[in-house]
């Protein structure tokens, strides 16, 4: 038995086998090759091994996912097959005399990025899968057997690093809980897997050698076990047990209203990143969704997702609401949420640089589109829209002047638009010290208490290192809270907050003083939050 302790990111308790997660970040070496005959050799043969494992995965698939979705494993056989692509390929391999893994390669890259600059959305879709194929043909041609790829029976990951694309990616039914080396528990890696509501580590010393093997996750503790004997396995397994017990005396609260003993109401809600996390949003009984990440959209998809996908994802979180308040956040991309096609350039400073709101004001027909899905869905439901990274009054009134146009245009075309409150979130310190001023320009507050720590402490919250310092207790983030409510209230306006801190029990009392009106957390948070709600003064 091998006993290891990390960083907790959620707490609760996860058994079962281990899937190493190779993440190819080795870079791939230009070599030169004298035969080149065995190196196109190697090339035939790694290709031939892709086609196959292809094959495997669509008949894998079909049933778990429809022949829609399991489609994709036969368009990338088809992409594999591409004459120019292997011509490409092989001529580079014959003429530069280089090593097959740098000729896939650079020819992915190449077929990627002419795919990328098309006008038509289908082949532009198509230069994420020019990359996956040269990826799988690499990983064959390496020997990196592993995949990373997902069986059928749930596992519990282990990375190096995990990107919220690749974690956003992964079918949640078959995770149990993950282990990282780096990462930190403010990043949105960490974020999805509270969302997710499953345990997870951070800062484990990761091996290979740990594929398929036994383990346990003690989230609460920040213990990780490989290979655990007998006795740890049943200690763990009555541990798991009574966590049931808790969770189920939890259900016990649903439906209750959450409501102090003195008559204080306090909206609970979730913070959700897609369609999938409904789920446990209806099973933790939230009063509605405060905060839905939309920028998830964005990441799972291979293009900008177009007005009418985003419509029906909307559409289908309002109408499994119910007329339950909806609040959507507009696209929040950038710094570590990273989508190829945007075509973003690297930054210096990702996470105080061109993202989010400052992304959509600079190309509004993204922007727009995203608009018009949110307004069109608002006739199915309770939907609020919400705007990221404010940090100043001429962003507000370009917001608007954008959101009114959009609104206008489906009105003129005769679509129903239904009521949408519009508001902000209050992330950055220049937003809370004028918080007075845009109360008058919106609908509502929500305080993003992630980003305003981090900027307000200028703590950099994807940085491990910094996880000790990143107080979000800090004097200077409370006084900024507190402020922020006061503000929102002279002005009429009500306010909540959807960053971590609004899950943090020792706070809950804190924030129901300063009157905060609502807190979007973790689904998997509601039930323990409205227990403290219900027992306080
Ligand atoms: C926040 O910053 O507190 C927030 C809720 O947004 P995100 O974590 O997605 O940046
Ligand atoms: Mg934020």
């Amino acid at each position: 038995m091998e006993k290891y302790t990390g960083k907790t990111v959620f707490n609760g308790i996860a058994i079962g086998r281990i899937l190493y997660y190779a993440k190819e970040q080795e870079p791939i070496v230009r070599k030169r090759i004298e035969d080149t005959e065995v190196e196109l050799l190697r090339y035939e043969q790694a290709k031939e091994t892709a086609v196959k494992q292809l094959r495997e995965l669509y008949e894998k698939a079909l049933p778990e996912v429809g022949e829609v979705n399991a489609q994709i494993f036969e368009v990338h056989s088809m992409l594999l097959e591409d004459e120019d692509y292997n011509e490409s390929v092989t001529n580079m391999i014959r003429s530069q005399k280089v090593n097959a893994e740098y000729a896939v390669t650079k020819a992915g890259e190449h077929f990627a990025e002419m795919f990328s600059n098309m006008d038509d959305a289908y082949f532009r879709g198509r230069a994420a899968d020019m990359k996956d194929i040269s990826e799988r043909v690499t990983r064959i041609l390496l020997g990196r057997e592993n995949t990373g790829e997902m069986g059928t029976e749930p596992v519990i990951v282990a990375a190096e690093d995990l990107a919220p694309s690749e974690t956003v990616k992964m079918d949640k039914s078959k995770l149990l809980g993950f282990v990282t080396r780096f990462g930190s528990i403010n990043s949105h890696t960490a974020i999805l897997a509270r969302t997710m509501s499953i345990p997870a580590l951070i800062g484990i010393e990761i091996k290979k050698e740990w594929d398929k093997k036994q383990a346990i996750i003690d989230g609460k503790e920040g213990i990780f076990y490989v290979d655990p004997d007998e006795a740890t396995l049943l200690e763990y397994r009555k541990k798991k047990e009574k966590e049931e017990e808790r969770k189920r005396l939890y259900q016990t609260l649903k439906g209750k209203e959450t409501v102090t003993r003195s008559g204080k109401k306090v909206r609970l809600y979730a913070n959700i990143g897609n369609v999938a996390d409904l789920a446990t949003v209806l099973l933790n009984d939230a009063e509605g969704i405060g905060l839905f990440r939309s920028e998830f959209l964005y990441l799972e998809s291979k293009d900008y997702p177009t007005e009418e996908e985003q419509f029906q994802v909307y559409k289908r979180v309002a109408e499994t609401m119910a007329g339950k308040k909806v609040i959507i956040r507009t696209l929040d991309i950038g710094a570590d949420k990273q989508a190829d096609y945007f075509g973003l350039e690297k930054e210096e400073n990702p996470a105080m640089g061109f993202r989010a709101i400052r992304i959509c004001l600079a190309r509004p027909e993204i922007f727009k589109t995203q608009l018009r899905a949110l307004f069109r869905a608002s006739a199915y439901g309770t939907i609020s829209i919400m705007y990221p990274m404010i940090t100043s009054l001429e962003e507000v009134r370009q917001i608007r002047r954008l959101s009114m146009e959009a609104r206008q245009e489906l009105e003129a075309a005769g679509i129903t638009v239904g009521q949408v409150e519009e508001g902000i979130m209050i992330e950055t310190p220049a937003a809370a010290l004028i918080s007075d001023q845009l109360a008058k320009e919106v609908d509502f507050f929500s305080i993003g208490t992630n980003d305003l720590t981090q900027y307000t402490l200028a703590i950099d919250r994807q940085n491990p290192s910094l996880d000790e310092f990143y107080n979000a207790h800090h004097e200077a983030v409370l006084r900024m809270i507190h402020m922020v409510a006061q503000n929102a209230h002279a002005a009429g306006i009500w306010v909540g907050i959807c960053g971590e801190l609004g899950a943090d029990m020792e706070l809950t009392e804190t924030f129901l003083e300063m009157g905060i009106d609502e807190l979007s957390v973790s689904p998997g948070y509601i039930l323990p939050i409205r227990k403290i709600i219900l027992d306080a003064k």
